[in-house]
């Protein structure tokens, strides 16, 4: 390699030789070497950030001030250095064995190694025109999640950063679908489990949706014969022809409950209503044929998100938003420009159509590249390890005289009280298991009443970590 060779950062990854925004062979080496080394390594030791203050004076010790960007530059070794000796080592990583907090992720090697390629592309995944390949790539991982999930072959949508915006397109599509044939009827409600994510809530405020609450049955699970109460009540106000949409949980957040999808997608069809499925969380678990049953009903969903950067072991961030007929949808997300013009007219597949977005990163590729490196048979595997680490773990807790397992828990979430604590007992000992790098777990509340939550979507946690947590509850 010829190590004068420059490469111009603000032309993309052709090699030019250039005097300035130059980055040599050698410095591209060493930033190569750093990422094998990341993704080979072992993981960082759990621990809790610095401060802001804190950290500005590790920062200045390092570089001599405390301000990284200036008008000179501090050059590839020093900002990699930076980079590599403390910022990435500055908060608790998602795929650390230890992290049962929230849902955690480990994206698999191919998939990491994959996301560094897009961005060397230089392709762009709005549009057919700019980046075909990819969006032909993206597409087959949507095909095969609408396979999983039983919907019709002609259903598609896009990838989007996160659960919180595919949750908002599906919903903006849902009332656009509604306004078209009720322009006139002034309150739009959306029907919401009461154990729906804090995103769905976020997303039907700023679309300006009253949302009319479905509360659970006693395990957690809304139903069909809830629900149809409730629709005998809204009809009772004249309020069920407002009604824009239904959300169900395929995997509630907090608990793993997924709702009778199948009587709840029912009903809406009855009524004409759009049903959409949040499975940000559960939806990967579709990869498990013998889970199937449990997801029954999702077929009938309008549109229904999967985020692979949780239970697909792709990093952040990828939300699969998919659409039973998304033909319909493309006018609630067209945007209104003349030099957009060529590509609102034209035929191909276009992701900027079906969300709220316009210039995309292909974000569904490094799952594409690691399922098609890997197979799905890898996925369903991992996964099944999940259930199987979950299972284990919940004979565990039932084996401790103080501890006690909630039962209404599903897929790998575990909950479960300490006897006899108060709220900042579990407090304290979270961030004492975190001082000690045991587990980063964080309390949660069920029926009103703080309980431990475990998240596993690790396939690594050992078991000696398990025991070490278990024992610090006794
Ligand atoms: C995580 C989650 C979301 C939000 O997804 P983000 O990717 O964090 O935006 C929505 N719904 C459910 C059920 C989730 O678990």
């Amino acid at each position: 390699m010829d190590n004068d060779l420059h490469i111009d950062i603000t032309q993309g990854c052709l090699p030019v030789v250039n005097a300035i925004n130059t980055i040599n062979i050698e410095e591209v080496d060493k930033i190569l070497a750093t990422l094998r080394e990341v993704i080979l390594s072992s993981q960082h030791s759990l621990k809790k950030p610095e401060s802001a203050e804190g950290l500005s004076s590790q920062i200045e010790g390092f570089i001599g001030k405390t301000n990284s960007i200036s008008t000179k530059g501090i050059g590839v070794d020093l900002a990699l250095e930076l980079f590599t000796s403390l910022l990435i080592k500055q908060g608790i990583p998602t795929n650390h064995s230890g992290f049962l907090s929230y849902v955690g992720v480990s994206p698999t090697p191919a998939s990491a190694l994959m996301d560094g390629l897009i961005s060397a592309s230089g392709m762009i995944g709005s549009a057919w025109f700019g980046g075909a390949g990819l969006v032909w790539a993206e597409n087959q991982v949507l095909s095969w999640l609408a396979e999983l999930a039983g919907l019709p072959e002609h259903s598609g949508g896009c990838f989007v950063s996160g659960g919180t915006a595919g949750n908002l397109s599906a919903l903006a599509a849902a009332r656009s679908s509604f306004r078209e044939i009720n322009p006139d009827t002034k309150e739009n409600i959306v029907l919401v489990g009461e154990s729906a994510h804090a995103s769905i809530h976020n997303c039907a405020h700023l679309l300006d949706l009253s949302i009319v609450t479905v509360p659970c049955d006693d395990t957690g699970r809304v139903t069909a014969p809830i629900l149809e109460s409730l629709f005998k009540k809204l009809l009772d106000n004249n309020q069920l022809n407002k009604v824009v949409a239904v959300v169900a949980s395929a995997g509630s957040t907090n608990s793993g409950q997924i709702d009778d999808l199948l009587g709840i997608g029912q009903l809406a069809k009855t009524h004409n209503l759009w049903f959409h499925v949040d499975g940000a969380y559960g939806g990967s678990f579709l990869c498990i044929p013998e889970l199937k049953p449990l997801f029954k009903g999702i077929e009938l969903a309008n549109s229904i998100i999967i985020d692979p950067h949780k239970g697909l072991f792709a990093p952040y961030d990828c939300c699969a938003l998919i659409y039973s007929e998304p033909k319909t949808v493309t006018s609630a997300f067209s945007q209104d420009a003349a030099y957009l013009e060529h590509m609102n007219a034209s035929p191909d597949w276009n992701p900027m159509h079906y969300a709220l977005h316009l210039t995309r990163r292909p974000r569904g590729i490094p799952l594409w590249f690691s399922l098609a490196v890997y197979g799905s048979h890898a996925y369903t595997e991992s996964l099944r390890k999940l259930l199987v680490t979950t299972q284990t773990i919940k004979q565990k807790i039932i084996e401790c005289e103080k501890l006690e397992l909630i039962e209404h828990t599903n897929l790998s979430v575990i909950l479960f009280k300490r006897i006899g604590w108060d709220t900042q007992q579990y407090y304290r000992w979270s961030d004492q298991c975190l001082k000690e790098g045991i587990v980063f777990v964080v309390p949660t509340k069920w029926r009103e009443k703080t309980v431990v939550r475990l998240c596993i979507m690790t396939t690594q946690l050992e078991t000696q970590r398990i025991d070490a947590m278990l024992l610090s509850l006794l």
